[in-house]
């Protein structure tokens, strides 16, 4: 393995990222620490500066690029609900020190007919998110904000002409869709990105989706679409795995988008030849359908030692799927899962000196 060197590549990066402290996930009704913790963020932009990488702010971008990819209802919700909850007293009077969400209107409930949008602010969290660890509190929409930016600016940076360019957005993203969030995500950074390039002139653009769970959100936001391929290689959600209803070899897009979806769903305890190979499965796709940029949804928690998934992909797993991808064109990598802290720099950096062939 060669010694990782970012020199020149640039980090899109807002000191904003740390104030989202979810304070843990309700899961299976137990409060846990959680995973997705704000020293992910420092960790990282620790070991990309350490490699050379150049950090740069993110810049802010108009509510209309996230207005491209979500509802307004979406946007409005996280924007404001941590104020009104606040305002509302459930911290003060019930001691709830974070937004969680404890009724859904799933499909079965509303049999068919239209529900109202409930007046009781306790009520709302759960018609946007779907499960009990995505939690909101104070800083959090600033961070969301600032990831969101982040994907932009990097976008930014490969339209003006840079090679690649990385976003080390915090929180991810890619569980987030149209009017949904979940699974630690609020706005789909990625997807975000993506429709930004397409709208500034790319004819075609790919999402590679190299997170160990399926990026069930970003399915969703380009299923019916040609424009915008999305292939994602992920644990198999049928053997007990996040997002566990969604993520399936059979799911392939809708109308336009036929054919421009491809989920490889892999067995836990795949490791870097079985993951490599459905990576280099996905590239073979995009270069037969062409795409002026790639984003990636750079995931790096399917390595041996992550917490959240048991998926055994090495650094040098990575640094390999770097070089795959970086073939293919200019790229926007997007940061999305990774949570083993002592090892989680080494692995971007790795990715990343590979998608620039180093
Ligand atoms: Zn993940």
């Amino acid at each position: 393995m060669t010694t990782p060197d970012l020199a020149g590549l640039p980090v899109a990066w807002s000191a904003d990222c740390l104030r989202h402290e979810p304070a843990g996930e309700v899961w299976l009704g137990v409060w846990d620490a959680g995973t997705e913790v704000p020293e992910r963020a420092t960790v990282l932009l620790g070991a990309l500066t350490e490699a050379g990488a150049e950090v740069t702010d993110a810049r802010p971008h108009d509510p209309g690029a996230l207005l491209a990819v979500h509802t307004t209802g979406l946007v409005s919700h996280l924007a404001t609900i941590w104020t009104r909850w606040e305002a509302a007293g459930y911290v003060s009077e019930h001691q709830r020190s974070r937004v969680v969400p404890y009724i859904f209107p799933t499909a079965g409930l509303l049999a068919g007919m239209t529900p109202r949008f409930p007046e009781a602010v306790h009520a709302q969290a759960g018609g946007f998110c779907y499960d009990t660890m995505t939690l909101i509190g104070p800083g959090s929409w600033e961070a969301i904000r600032a990831a969101a930016d982040a994907a932009l600016t990097a976008a930014d940076l490969v339209l003006a002409g840079a090679r690649a360019a990385y976003a080390l957005c915090r929180p991810p993203g890619h569980h987030a869709g149209p009017a949904s969030h979940g699974g630690s995500c609020y706005l789909n950074n990625a997807a975000i990105a993506a429709q930004a390039l397409r709208e500034a002139g790319a004819e075609r653009v790919a999402v590679l989706d190299i997170d160990a769970h399926h990026g069930n959100g970003t399915q969703a936001i380009f299923y019916d679409r040609s424009d915008v391929y999305y292939g994602s290689v992920h644990v198999d959600p049928g053997a007990g795995w996040f997002p566990h209803y969604l993520g399936f070899a059979a799911e392939r897009g809708t109308g336009p988008g036929e054919g421009a979806n491809r989920n490889l769903p892999l067995a836990p305890g795949t490791g870097d030849d079985g993951w490599l190979d459905a990576v280099a499965a996905l590239c073979a796709d995009v270069r037969a359908r062409g795409a002026d940029v790639v984003v990636v949804s750079l995931g790096v928690d399917a390595a041996e030692a992550d917490p959240e998934s048991p998926l055994r992909v090495s650094a040098d797993g990575y640094r390999r799927a770097g070089e795959l991808i970086g073939a293919l064109g200019p790229v926007v990598a997007v940061q999305e899962g990774g949570y083993d802290l002592p090892s989680l720099g080494g692995l971007v950096v790795a990715t990343l000196s590979g998608l620039l062939n180093r």
